[in-house]
């Protein structure tokens, strides 16, 4: 099959004879229909560590969608033919975390895509109990984004939005994006979103924000307070710098909830303002991957109402892989097609 390996950093080839994966008696072999680009593959092929570590040469990829080619003589759920997603974590069930129900803090993690060959080929091999079965109406490159909606659905569920909240929404790519759906979907009734870009404005406001502030030009204080935004009681971070880590802060509402939910690079710093978070008696936390969240990430998908499919910013083709790990700024989701 043609794939594309991951060498080590900077250093990602076409091989066009890879052996196609053989499946063992508990896996499935899915022919990919679209894999996204992940921050994380950015992460990892600048040199970074993602979420569990990662030895190359390895195929890349997680996020991805596909058919059903084969299935091994053990696998009784997932049919040949049926249109799937996986969940690229894959945690023991035996450790300590494991059985207190936190997957996602497994001692033992591993990762399709990270560990073992993931997405950035033909074909795919996973366990059984990775895989999402979706109806066949829904298209595949939105299928490929369960995975970033599930860490999604992970940060919406730790923040805790209530009917009638007023939600801020700091960074509009694609994170950023979909929080700003699922926020609404939970119960906000008001959002705003903070975005140095403003050509994200137009697709904010499509997408329900009631508000959008450049925050290198406007006076966020002034224009929140102007438009009866005072009392803001959820702020979701999506960015993961110090400025707008600071922002969250500085703009959360009284006993508001600050979730840093994008990825800081490992040794930021951060100064902290204690009595800021004191006077608002603020809740700050931070939510990590997407621990049994799936499953109802992939209802979300099928459902059709969440807007996906305006996120995507390029389709590129596995030959010209390499264009999508081009340094730079990004304007939405890559997604790689076979
Ligand atoms: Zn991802
Ligand atoms: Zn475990």
């Amino acid at each position: 099959m043609k794939a594309a390996i991951f060498y080590g950093k900077g250093d990602i080839r076409i091989n066009s004879n890879y052996p196609t994966p053989e499946v063992k008696d508990d896996e499935v072999l899915i022919r990919v229909m679209a894999c996204g680009v992940c921050g994380t593959d950015l992460h990892i092929f600048a040199g970074a560590q993602g979420a569990t570590e990662c030895n190359p040469p390895v195929i890349l990829g997680h996020e991805l969608s596909g058919i059903v080619e084969c299935t091994g003589s053990a696998v009784t759920r997932v049919k040949v033919g049926q249109h799937v997603t996986i969940n690229p974590n894959i945690a023991c069930e035996a450790c300590v975390q494991c059985r207190r129900g936190n997957p996602h803090f497994c001692d033992h993690m591993a990762a399709t895509g990270v560990n073992f060959d993931g997405g950035f080929a033909e074909y795919c091999v996973v366990l059984e109990k990775q895989v999402f079965v979706a109806p066949d109406r829904v298209p595949f490159e939105e299928l490929a984004m369960c995975e970033p909606v599930s860490c999604c659905l992970h940060g919406i569920d730790l923040s805790q939005i209530q009917m009638s909240d007023t939600v801020m929404i700091i960074g509009g790519g694609t994170i950023g994006m979909i929080m700003l759906q699922l926020a609404q979907m939970s119960g906000a009734v008001r959002t705003v979103m903070l975005e140095t870009n403003e050509n994200r404005f137009a697709l904010a406001k499509a997408l329900g924000a009631d508000l959008t502030l450049n925050p290198a030009k406007d006076d966020v204080a002034n224009e929140l307070e102007k438009h009866g935004f005072d009392d803001i009681r959820v702020v979701i971070e999506c960015v993961g710098r110090p400025e707008t880590v600071q922002s969250a802060i500085q703009y959360a509402g009284k006993a508001a909830t600050v979730m840093i939910f994008g990825l800081t690079d490992p040794g930021c710093t951060i100064p902290y303002m204690p009595f800021e978070a004191f006077k608002k008696e603020l809740t700050v936390k931070t939510s990590f991957v997407n621990p049994n969240t799936q499953g109802r990430a992939a209802d979300i998908i099928a459902s059709g109402k969440l807007h996906l499919a305006e996120l995507i910013s390029d389709r590129i083709s596995l030959d010209h892989i390499g264009d999508a790990f081009k340094p730079g700024p990004r304007n939405g989701k890559s997604i790689i097609v076979p």
